[in-house]
């Protein structure tokens, strides 16, 4: 396969990312960004030097995925900030998969956070901007014609095959896994992989030893050190697979 690394059109823009077309229809380029947001766009700011690592993280933790069976969008990393990736349909449902209560789901609940969960909770939500990603069941999702049961039935056994390679992944570098969030995309053909990232924007990430927050919970809640935070994870993710 001949790599295409010319940028085409912006085909979207997202939050954390653009998306571009690349020359080839079956081909995407993505492009990392430092703009971070929380609450729903309306706390904004850059993190310096997070495009390139979340583009750094994600571009070690797919092939290492795809290795094990999950069929992901991820190509190749082509730049710094810059990754080329199958052309997908995005699933309008985000997958989330919890390890440990935190965040919305210990707020829903009055769970305390760091509760450890009896078997995984797999989650999901409307991908919508306008309306602050609202929860779903499987049921809203094929009622509104986003995806059928048969497609979310294997994108649940995917997340959670991710889920199974991701913890042990990341306990072996010191950190709890707390929760993740996956998006999933469908190729022309109709089969369904993963697509998106997995970083500290998507996922929660405990220091095992300290408990501290590796992840962006430190920029939505003021606690600072964000930058290092970011660096810490490339460190272990990228550094000790190399
Ligand atoms: N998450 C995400 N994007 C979203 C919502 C959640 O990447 O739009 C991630 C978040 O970083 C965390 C997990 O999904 O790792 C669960 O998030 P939660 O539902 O607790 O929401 P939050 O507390 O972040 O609003």
């Amino acid at each position: 396969m001949t790599l295409s690394t010319t940028r085409g059109a912006l085909k979207y823009e997202g939050k954390a990312k653009r998306v571009y077309e690349s020359g080839q229809p079956d081909l995407y380029i993505v492009e990392y960004k430092d703009d971070a947001t929380a609450f729903n766009g309306v706390k904004k700011a850059q993190i310096m030097g997070k495009g390139a690592i979340n583009n750094a993280i994600t571009s070690a933790i797919y092939p290492q995925l795809e290795q094990a069976g999950i069929p992901t969008h991820f190509l190749a990393q082509l730049s710094d900030t810059e990754q080329l990736v199958r052309a997908v349909t995005i699933v309008p449902v985000e997958v989330i998969v919890r390890n440990v209560a935190a965040g919305s789901f210990s707020k829903r609940l009055d769970v305390a956070e760091g509760t450890a969960l009896a078997v995984p909770v797999v989650e999901y939500s409307y991908k919508s901007d306008a309306l602050g990603d609202p929860m779903i069941n499987t049921d809203t999702a094929v009622a509104l014609g986003w995806a059928d049961y048969e497609e979310l039935s294997h994108i649940r056994e995917l997340a959670l095959k991710v889920r199974g390679f991701l913890t042990p992944f990341f306990a072996a570098r010191g950190v709890r896994l707390i929760d993740f969030k996956l998006e999933f995309g469908k190729l022309e053909n109709g089969h369904i992989i993963l697509a998106d990232e997995i970083s500290p924007d998507t996922c929660r990430f405990w220091d095992a030893e300290t408990g501290d927050k590796l992840d962006k919970d430190r920029f939505r809640r003021d606690l600072g050190g964000v930058e290092d935070a970011y660096a810490e994870m490339l460190k272990r993710v990228v550094l000790s697979t190399e």
